[in-house]
């Protein structure tokens, strides 16, 4: 026995924080020895050369920094409190289960987790540690409510509309109040291979080629910084609503940006949602869900009660709240989309933001998900979905997937002949185009009139602006007007079909749904050539 029965481990994964955490304060109570513990998991973290950005091949560079500064950020904490973080590297389940056996440990606690890998992982860990007699606490606390109780109560099933979730769940319990002043000492290491939190060059990312990192900083100390700031603006926080920011805004975020923040767990949800509740406290009239910032934190819980409580909530396939239809999977559309090459600055300025900030406001997100799938290129929404889940830094599989499914009608909204525009939409909150000009810097000298739809300009105007179309700058890669068309009649036949079969429609009807449309495109086209030949318009 290396540091007497009363070790505990508290296993960091999510949930990097002190504040209101009740895994950590499970573990550390009674324990004569507390080892807080994180795992570099090569899954998520192991450089992958082969992808489209500098990364692993789940997880942009961006994101990784975050979580390093994350832990950096939680080490520095546990050590102001007498302790400090233990970082191992190797298959999670494996290099945990080693430390359980070497340190002979009574108690593990970590926070409860709803992701499919995480569930996977956790039952794998449970059964040794129940096999071997150490207590297991894993506590819910990523989320307001815990999603299996807001399941029980409404018979078994998630509930599908926001509105019906928000009456099951009511209010949440309140954030722990607790503070730690120091916690238990760490035991004897014996042979485990600990390490410091390693920095991006450690893990192998040192000649990843990145021109700007993220502006958002990672770690709990920030987190709350960024917390207060927001918060001490009451009259910002009771007038909150969306979808009335501007997404366009980048100096200064319309939203609070505490998304990566949240996903790290870096900050409470419950702790968010409480400082909420003591600005409306003092300002009585404010907004109220789904638009409020109160409201846009239970978005958060909505989301992932359906996720947990939906088979296959990430793909089309076998997943029974979304739509079967039949999207493309064209490469060369969705490299165009990824790469901030569509021809469309505006739509092109907001993946490039996605690329260097891992960062866009929600309704930016809205218009690029939406030109991807049904709005213009009608390429699938799991393929947009993926390339959010690598660059973003606050990507998160509940959230990312019900957007996804969101703004691509395949579940959740289904108004499918409402579409952004790729040049309007944004000009209304930006007609200058200044954000455009900084992310797409080739496009800095066009004139306003031209900077949403430059290929629209004059040769000579083009020469000016030291950016011709089609040289600098690409031509768009599809016509508007006439790619939305296609992109709602197709919707409208896979609705219809969907109807006719009572939303049972399998691989096969797909298939010949997908013929009969693409008969269709080439009757239409058929008739405008034999239309144009005979002289008629
Ligand atoms: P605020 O407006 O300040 O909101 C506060 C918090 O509420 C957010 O941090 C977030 O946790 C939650 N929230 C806000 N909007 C939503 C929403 N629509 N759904 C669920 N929770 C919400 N958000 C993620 O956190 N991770 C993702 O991977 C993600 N992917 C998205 C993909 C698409 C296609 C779209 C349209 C939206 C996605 N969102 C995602 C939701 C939303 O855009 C972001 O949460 C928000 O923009 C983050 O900025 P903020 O923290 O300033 O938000």
């Amino acid at each position: 026995m290396l540091s007497g029965s009363g070790s505990s481990v508290m296993w960091f994964r999510k949930g990097l924080r002190i504040h209101d955490n009740p895994a950590l304060q499970l573990a550390s109570q009674g324990a004569s020895h507390l080892y807080p513990l994180f795992v570099v998991d090569p899954h998520y973290m192991e450089p992958d050369p082969t992808s489209f950005s500098p990364g692993s091949s789940r997880a942009g560079l961006n994101r990784i920094k975050f979580l390093l500064e994350s832990l950096v950020d939680l080490d520095l904490s546990l050590k102001n409190l007498g302790s400090r973080l233990l970082v191992l590297k190797g298959d999670p389940a494996e290099v945990l289960i080693r430390c359980l056996k070497e340190w002979n440990v009574r108690k593990l606690c970590f926070e409860y987790d709803t992701e499919p890998y995480y569930q996977a992982l956790d039952t794998k860990v449970k059964n040794f540690a129940l096999g071997a007699g150490i207590e297991v606490f894993s506590p819910v606390s990523h989320t307001l409510f815990n999603p299996t109780e807001i399941i029980e109560r409404n018979g078994g099933k998630p509930p599908l509309t926001y509105q019906s979730f928000t009456k099951i769940a009511g209010q949440p319990p309140p954030p722990l109040t607790i503070t730690h002043s120091s916690l238990p000492p760490i035991g004897i290491l014996g042979s485990c291979d600990i390490s410091e939190v390693p920095t991006i060059e450690d893990l192998g990312y040192g000649d990843a080629k990145q021109d700007e990192f993220s502006p958002f900083k990672g770690g709990e100390s920030e987190a709350l910084k960024r917390l207060a700031e927001c918060m001490k603006d009451k009259a910002w926080v009771a007038t909150f609503e969306k979808p009335k920011g501007n997404p366009s805004a980048f100096l200064k975020p319309a939203t609070t940006v505490l998304s990566p923040y949240l996903k790290f767990g870096c900050l409470s949800s419950r702790y968010f949602y409480r400082q909420i509740q003591d600005v409306y406290e003092t300002m009585p009239k404010h907004t109220s869900p789904p638009v409020s910032l109160l409201g846009q934190l239970l978005w958060r819980d909505f989301f992932y009660t359906v996720a947990f409580g939906t088979p296959n909530f990430d793909r089309m396939k076998d997943n029974k709240i979304c739509k079967q239809i039949p999207w493309k999977d064209d490469d060369k559309l969705l490299e165009a989309w990824r790469d901030g090459r569509t021809g469309f600055p505006w739509i092109d300025a907001i993946m490039v933001q996605l690329r260097q900030w891992g960062w866009m406001h929600h309704l930016a997100r809205h218009c690029v998900a939406c030109f991807l799938t049904r709005g213009d290129l009608f390429v699938h929404w799991e393929r947009g979905r993926d390339v959010f889940e690598r660059l973003l830094i606050d990507a998160d599989w509940a959230i990312n997937n019900g957007n996804w499914l969101w703004l691509s009608c395949s579940s959740f909204f289904y108004q499918y002949n409402r579409i952004y525009s790729p040049t309007s939409f944004g000009k209304k909150y930006d007609p200058n185009g200044d954000y455009i000009r900084h992310f797409l810097p080739v496009l800095k000298d066009m004139p306003r009139q031209y900077i949403y739809e430059p290929w629209s300009a004059p040769l000579s105007i083009q020469t000016k602006a030291n950016c011709i179309i089609g040289k600098d700058y690409p031509k768009p890669v599809v016509l508007h007007d006439s790619a939305s068309k296609e992109c709602k009649r197709k919707m409208g036949e896979a609705y219809a079909l969907s109807k006719e079969l009572d939303g049972v429609v399998n691989e096969d009807d797909l298939k010949i749904l997908r013929r009969k449309l693409d008969e269709g495109k080439e009757q239409e086209t058929k008739a405008k050539r034999s239309r144009n030949t005979s002289g008629l318009a």
